[in-house]
């Protein structure tokens, strides 16, 4: 999507990671590096917003984004406004656009938006043309870029090189904005060795993410993997013949401390967030050793600090 370039190829809007050349997301991983203190631990910013404000539309839950949009933004010195969906004039019916083109006209620079509707951020861009900036903070199960580019962010403070390495995507893949953004951000970096497990019914259609490997079977999937990456069981975008049986999940893809012995030794073990411990995986993989789950979240913060002034970069020049 071009429409999030501007002339000199610069972040205008973050819609999509799908077209985004390895050279742009490495950019925005070294600017992220300087706003870290320490992996996983963002530092203060440095103004790259001063006079700017940012507005954050949230129309689905979040904990992790919303949060850390908001302070990314503030340590870079914007002023932040939230709407509160439910109480807004959204309860009466207003529109999503005409929500965002009214508040725009309060002279709001970037929206940070999340919503259910796929399709929508880019129709938002259309219509905003050059007077405000979109950053997709999570679009149905479409797209997640931020959270594709903390993720590669993540895996490259534990190795040093992204094409030699082997990476499983595990869990709800059918369902996940996360593994569609992390599996675009991991192709324009270079990885080869993609795998994609879950069961039958909880993996992409044939026709997506057609670089991947795919295992029905975990052990199979994960062994001598680099990086495991898990994923929530999405029951709110499930139809309910598609909700698994727990039990039986647990069973095959829970990922416990006796299966990820199957992958290498330092693997990293990285979920998005919010894991459903004992599900997913057990607490002791959740917690331990080679769990960057908590660096992630760190992270996202940085990620964000570097993608908002990236956009601001344009807005002031
Ligand atoms: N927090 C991530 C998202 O918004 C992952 C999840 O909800 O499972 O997509």
């Amino acid at each position: 999507m071009n429409e999030q370039l501007d002339s000199q190829g610069r972040l205008r809007h973050l819609v999509t990671l799908d077209g985004l050349s390895g050279d742009l997301l490495t950019g925005l991983m070294d600017r992220a590096k300087a706003y870290l203190l320490a992996p996983g631990k963002p530092g203060p910013g440095d103004g790259a917003l001063n006079g700017l404000t940012v507005c954050q539309l949230f129309f689905e839950a979040s904990t992790r984004t919303k949060i850390s949009f908001e302070l990314a933004a503030r340590r870079q010195g914007a002023d932040v406004v939230n709407l509160v969906i439910p109480t807004s004039s959204a309860a009466k019916g207003e529109t999503v656009l005409d929500t965002l083109l009214t508040i725009q006209s309060m002279a709001v620079d970037i929206f940070v938006v999340r919503h259910k509707a796929a399709g929508l951020m880019s129709n938002i861009v259309a219509q905003l043309g050059d007077r405000a900036s979109l950053i997709n903070a999570g679009e149905g199960q479409l797209s997640h870029p931020t959270q594709g580019l903390l993720d590669v962010f993540t895996i490259r403070q534990h190795n040093k090189n992204f094409k030699n390495l082997s990476i499983a995507i595990t869990g709800d893949i059918r369902h996940s904005r996360v593994a569609r953004s992390t599996y675009q951000a991991l192709l324009a970096l270079g990885v080869d060795d993609l795998r994609l497990i879950a069961p039958e019914n909880l993996l992409p259609e044939s026709n997506e993410l057609t670089h991947g490997r795919r295992y029905t079977n975990f052990d199979a999937g994960i062994a001598d993997c680099d990086v495991v990456m898990m994923l929530r069981l999405q029951k709110e975008r499930m139809q309910s013949g598609d909700i698994p049986d727990l039990d039986s999940y647990r069973k095959q893809y829970c990922l416990t401390p006796q299966r990820l012995k199957l992958a290498r030794g330092n693997a990293i073990v990285m979920h998005p967030g919010p894991i459903n411990r004992g599900i997913e995986m057990d607490s002791e993989i959740a917690d331990g050793r080679q769990s960057v789950v908590r660096q992630q979240v760190g992270n996202g913060v940085a990620i964000r600090m570097a993608v908002l002034a990236a956009i601001a970069d344009g807005k002031k020049s």
